[in-house]
């Protein structure tokens, strides 16, 4: 038997449970390991501002970033324990994708995941916002600083 198909990738069909289960699991894997890069840049930011317990951690999230928030706000509760953000309540604001042509520069907002100009009609790659996570703010105790040079 000729062993052509050694890959072994048998195509899926039909299925849509199976699929729908598997998405959902790499959703979480998804919001892990967001919650892991937000964790790092909120633990650096605390220790550049000497804060000892941060409350409130404020972000932006582009609409393509693709967070559920309820999965990250579990998350990042997970591994932040025995941290300085341990109990911090993250606010999360959704941003919508905005794109700019490269013809006319127009920056519009894509609505729909259509990805083309409104004006020119031609696709759009270029995107201003709505891909990324940042963190805008964040609130806490800071450490006394009288008597430290
Ligand atoms: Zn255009």
């Amino acid at each position: 038997m000729p062993c052509f198909a050694a890959g072994g990738d048998h195509p899926r069909q039909g299925g849509s449970l199976n699929d729908l289960n598997s998405w959902h699991e790499d959703s979480i894997v998804h919001e892990l390991s967001i919650a892991q890069s937000l964790l790092e840049i909120v633990l650096e930011e605390s220790r550049k501002h000497r804060m000892t317990k941060v409350r409130v951690i404020r972000l932006q999230v582009g609409e393509l970033a693709a967070v559920v928030p309820d999965s990250l706000m579990f998350c990042f509760g997970m591994i932040s324990e025995n941290t300085v953000a341990c109990g911090a309540i993250l606010e999360i604001e959704a941003v919508p994708v905005v794109a700019r042509c490269s013809q006319c520069q127009l920056m519009f907002e894509v609505e729909n995941h259509v990805f083309s100009c409104p004006e020119c009609d031609v696709p759009v790659m270029d995107l201003v916002s709505g891909r990324d996570l940042s963190v805008m703010s964040m609130e806490g105790e800071r450490e006394e600083s009288d008597g430290a040079d």
